[in-house]
C-alpha cells in the first residue's frame, strides 16, 4: 500500500490522519458486488462502519443499500444517494424523533428489536397515516466464535428479540394494523472469520422462517446480517472472501421462490481501505519496556482500547523490510537497525492508551511515519475531541 512516493507525501502532511487507499476500496466493493450477483443477494452497507462522505459516496455507487443505526444514518445515507427503497433502519434503541424521521423518509424497512418498539412504531405510523414496513431482528442464540466484546447474537445481549418471545411478537403482527410484516432479520456479531459460524445461522434462519410461515406470516426478506470478518494480520494481501461466505447462504439457506436474501456488511467492505498514520513524539527507553509515544491515540482510532482489537503496526521511515514485524531477514540491509520491541501509545492521558504491546519494529526515532494498518471500519467514525483534540483529518490516495 505504500511506496515511496506515497511516503514522500506523508512527509508533508501534519500528522495524525486517516490515509484511504481508494483502489483498495474499490477491489474489494467490486468484489462484494461479483459474489452476491451471482445469487441475486441484496448488500446494504452498514454505514456506521465508516461513514466519510468520499467512502459513502463510492458505496453508494455500486448501487449497495444502506443498513442505518440512528436516524443521522438514515439522513445521511439519503443525503448521499442511497435509494431510500433499500435504506434499513436497526437498532435496539430507536428514538420517537427516529421513527418518525424515518417514517417521513419512507425507508424500506425497520429492524425491529422488541415488541414494545412493535408497538411504537404502529402508533407513530398511525398519526401519520402511514403503514411502517418491517423485519423482526431476531436473536438466534449462534455463538459467533468471535471476541465477546463484539458478540450480539446470545441470549445474554441486548439485541434482538428471543425466540421464546416469538409468540408475542405474532400476536401483535396480528393486531397492528399500521405494521407490514416483510421479514426476519438477524446479525450475530462482528469480525467473524469462522464460516460454520455463518451456516449454523442459515440453519436458525431456516427454522424460524418455517415458524413464522406456518402461522400464517409469508416472509419475503430474510435479512442475514453482517459480520463477516477481515484478517487484520495480513494488511496488504487478504481482501475478505465474499465468494465463500455467500457461498454458504446460498448452499444452506431454504430461500423460497418470491423471498429476497439481504445482508449488511460493514467492516469487510471498508476496513482494508485505511490506515492510520502518526508520528513518533518521543521514544522512552525504560528498564523493562521501551515506549514509542505516538501523536495519535484513542481519540483517533479506540479499537484496541475498546475491545482489545489487534493492527498491525508499521514503521514506514525505517524501510520496507523492517515494516513487516517478523520478516526476519533485516540484518543484511545496513540502513535498518535492529528490531526492538516497543508498547506503542498514545499522548492521552489514560493508562489504556496503548494501541498494542511488544511490538517488533526496527529501532524507531522521533518523527518516524506509523502506519496503523486496516483502520478503515470503525476507526475514524469512532474519533473523539477527548482531551479537546483536534479532529482527525483525511487524506485519499486519489
Ligand atoms: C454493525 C452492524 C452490521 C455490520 O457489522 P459488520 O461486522 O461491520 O459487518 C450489520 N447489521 C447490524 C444490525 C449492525 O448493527
Amino acid at each position: 500500500m505504500f511506496n515511496n512516493n506515497i511516503i514522500q507525501r506523508f512527509n508533508n502532511i501534519e500528522t495524525p490522519f486517516y490515509y484511504y487507499d481508494l483502489g483498495v476500496l474499490k477491489n474489494t466493493l467490486d468484489a462484494c458486488l461479483d459474489a452476491s450477483a451471482k445469487y441475486n443477494f441484496h448488500v446494504h452497507y452498514a454505514m456506521k462502519a465508516n461513514f466519510n462522505s468520499k467512502v459513502v459516496g463510492m458505496v453508494q455507487s455500486y448501487g449497495f443499500g444502506a443498513d442505518c443505526v440512528s436516524g443521522n444514518e438514515v439522513k445521511a445515507a439519503i443525503e448521499h444517494g442511497f435509494n431510500k427503497g433499500k435504506v434499513v433502519f436497526a437498532g435496539v434503541g430507536k428514538s420517537d424523533k427516529e421513527i418518525n424521521y424515518a417514517l417521513e423518509a419512507d425507508i424500506f424497512c425497520f429492524n425491529v428489536e422488541s415488541v414494545q418498539e412493535l408497538e411504537i412504531i404502529n402508533e407513530l405510523a398511525q398519526t401519520k397515516g402511514k403503514v411502517a414496513s418491517v423485519a423482526i431482528r431476531i436473536n438466534p442464540n449462534v455463538d459467533a466464535h468471535t471476541h465477546h466484546f463484539i458478540t450480539t447474537g446470545l441470549d445474554e445481549n441486548k439485541f434482538g428479540i428471543n425466540t421464546w418471545q416469538l409468540n408475542d411478537v405474532a400476536e401483535a403482527l396480528r393486531n397492528l394494523k399500521n405494521i407490514k410484516f416483510l421479514g426476519i432479520h438477524f446479525h450475530v456479531g462482528s469480525q467473524i472469520t469462522d464460516m460454520e459460524v455463518f451456516r449454523n445461522l442459515c440453519t436458525r434462519i431456516n427454522e424460524i422462517a418455517e415458524w413464522f410461515e406456518d402461522r400464517g406470516f409469508p416472509i419475503k426478506v430474510l435479512n442475514a446480517g453482517g459480520g463477516l470478518g477481515v484478517d487484520y494480520y495480513n494488511p496488504d494481501t487478504n481482501i475478505p472472501d465474499f465468494a465463500s461466505y455467500f457461498e454458504v447462504f446460498s448452499k444452506f439457506l431454504n430461500v423460497k421462490p418470491g423471498q429476497e436474501v439481504h445482508f449488511e456488511l460493514g467492516r469487510a467492505l471498508v476496513a482494508q481501505s485505511s490506515s492510520l498514520i502518526s508520528r513518533v513524539l518521543y521514544v522512552k527507553n525504560g528498564q523493562k519496556k521501551n515506549f514509542l509515544i505516538l501523536d495519535a491515540g484513542m481519540t483517533e482510532l479506540m479499537r484496541p482500547m475498546l475491545y482489545q482489537a489487534y493492527h498491525e503496526i508499521e514503521n514506514l521511515s525505517r524501510g520496507t523490510e523492517a515494516r513487516s514485524e517478523g520478516a526476519g531477514d533485516i540484518s543484511g540491509n545496513a540502513a535498518h537497525s535492529a528490531p526492538t520491541k516497543y508498547d506503542v501509545v498514545g499522548p492521552i492521558c489514560e493508562s489504556t492508551d496503548c494501541f498494542r504491546k511488544d511490538v517488533d519494529l526496527a529501532q524507531s526515532f522521533r518523527g518516524d511515519l506509523i502506519a496503523i494498518r486496516t483502520a478503515g471500519a470503525y476507526g475514524e467514525v469512532m474519533a473523539s475531541n477527548y482531551n479537546l483534540r483536534d479532529k482527525v483529518e483525511s487524506v485519499y490516495s486519489e
